[in-house]
This record gives structure tokens, sequence and C-alpha cells, in this order.
């Protein structure tokens, strides 16, 4: 049998805006501080059952202040698996969304749980990173470079946690690398062309997803932070993690969270393995 590498992507997207509905709607609903309004034409039930689930797990402030839309939708199982998406430009307002193909409230198989809280961890460490306390909306669309790295919601602020996860683990001469990628058209090649960066150097990636971007890196570096503990800092994705623990604000949400998961996983960064398919 012949084995062909193909980079499964697990999008745990941050589409800009919302623009690209992924998937097929299962439910939408307005939020208001941090309580969904069940007065949709959905099954509002099932909206609220999803939206106690989430809210069980993520610390509850920075959810109420941005969240102010929330979809269940679902692309079949794996493909996309959820999203936290800003609304507009301001970074104030923004919509997370969960397939429930992949999460299912009744889940039981402890993998899958793991899989579940860290989708969940990795869209809130979007809304961590890249919300207007973190990031300056712009107009700009090429990076000015005294003015910090460039996402697609604007520069990180001097003193944000990408602006220092950049300045740290992303110098130079890699920026401008996976930013050659990031750049091309063919969506396949560019999959195929970031699967590649990864491989150059795993032991500086928590996962093969984090090498997509700095945002997903941020994102996924913030998951294993709070779903491990790290005993070592001999390589780079080892002290992506450790980075965290510099912050007593992000220690503290850490500690949060972990109350409240269902299951705690045993060695979860050592225990990553790139999925193949055949
Ligand atoms: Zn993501």
């Amino acid at each position: 049998m012949k084995i062909g590498v193909v980079f499964i992507l697990l999008f745990l997207t941050i589409n800009v805006f919302a623009q690209k509905k992924i998937g097929k709607d299962i439910g939408i609903w307005e939020v208001q501080k941090g309580e969904i309004i069940t007065d949709s034409q959905y099954n509002n039930t099932l909206g609220s059952q999803y939206w106690t689930f989430i809210n069980e797990l993520l610390p509850h402030d920075l959810m109420e202040e941005y969240v102010q839309r929330f979809r269940i939708y679902t692309d079949g199982e794996e493909g996309d698996l959820g999203g936290m998406t800003p609304m507009n430009e301001s970074n104030k307002d923004w919509q997370l969304e969960i397939d429930i193909a992949d999460l299912k409230l009744e889940e039981t198989d402890q993998k899958k749980m793991v899989d579940d809280q860290h989708t969940l961890i990795h869209e809130f460490g979007h809304l961590l990173t890249l919300n207007i306390t973190q990031v300056e909306p712009t107009n700009d669309e090429y990076q000015d470079d005294t003015k910090g790295y460039l996402t697609s919601e604007g520069y990180a602020r001097k003193d944000s946690y990408l602006q220092a996860f950049v300045s740290q683990f992303w110098p130079d001469e890699i920026l401008f690398q996976w930013d050659k990628i990031d750049q091309m058209k063919n969506q396949k090649k560019k999959e195929k062309r970031l699967f590649d960066f990864y491989l150059d150097a795993p032991k500086s990636f928590v996962t093969d997803y984090a090498a997509e971007s700095p945002e997903e890196d941020i994102a996924e570096s913030w998951t294993y932070f709070v779903l491990d503990e790290i005993k070592s800092e001999n390589t780079i994705k080892e002290q992506k993690v450790a980075f965290f623990y510099n912050y007593p604000e992000l220690i503290q949400y850490r500690d949060e969270i972990r109350t409240k998961l269902k299951y705690i996983p045993k060695d979860y960064l050592m225990s990553f393995r790139v999925k193949y398919e055949d």
C-alpha cells in the first residue's frame, strides 16, 4: 500500500469577520453578557445545552465581555472543529462556533473528551490573544515592521502576549519563510508546504497545526499550557508552553480551567503524534 502524506487540517479557524461560512447551520444565537438569547428559530434547547457545556469549562469574564454570537453547525466529523472569529473590525465583538458532529455533549470516549477540551481551550486562546486589548485594528494591508506583528485583526500591541511570543519564537528568517508560504494562492500546495514547514522543525511546534501561523501557534501552545505539566524546557515547543508562566493572570486562567476539566491527559505534549492519511 502506498502511503501518501496528507496534511490533515483540523481547522480551528479565525476567519476574518466570519465572512466565509463553514458547514451547515444548526443554530445561531445572540449572546448578551454571557447569556444566549433563546428566542431564535432554531433548536433553542440544544443551543442552551451547548452554551452551558462550553461555559462550564471556559472562564466567564472574557466570554461575557466579547462573545456576542454563538453558532452551532456541522461539516461532518473532523474537517473544521470550531472557530472564534471577530464579527467586525473593532475586535470587541466575537462569534464562537462549534461543530456538533465533532463535539458531542454525551461523549464518553476519553480521547474524544480530551479533543473537545482542546478545541474549546484553543478557541478561548484566540479570544485571549486577539481581543482589542491585545491587537490594535488597522487598515494596513502589509506589515509595517515598526508597528509590530500584523495579524488579520490588526497589529499585536507592544505589550501583548502575541508580540512577546513572536519576538521570542518567530525570528525574522522564520517569519519570512512562513510568510512566503502563507501568500501562496493554491490552497493544496500551501497546506503541503505548511506541513513541510512543520516537519522541518517538529520540536519547535506543539502540533503540526501550530505551524499554520503565529496566531495558531500561540493558541495551540496556550492549550498545552492549560492541559499539560511541563517538566523541562529543552525544546522550543516546551519553551512555548512555558512562555505563559510569565503571566500571573494566565496562570490563574489555567488553574481555573483545570479545576473544571473532566479529564486531565497525561504527558499530553509528549503524546502528540502527527496524523497521516493512507
Ligand atoms: Zn485556531
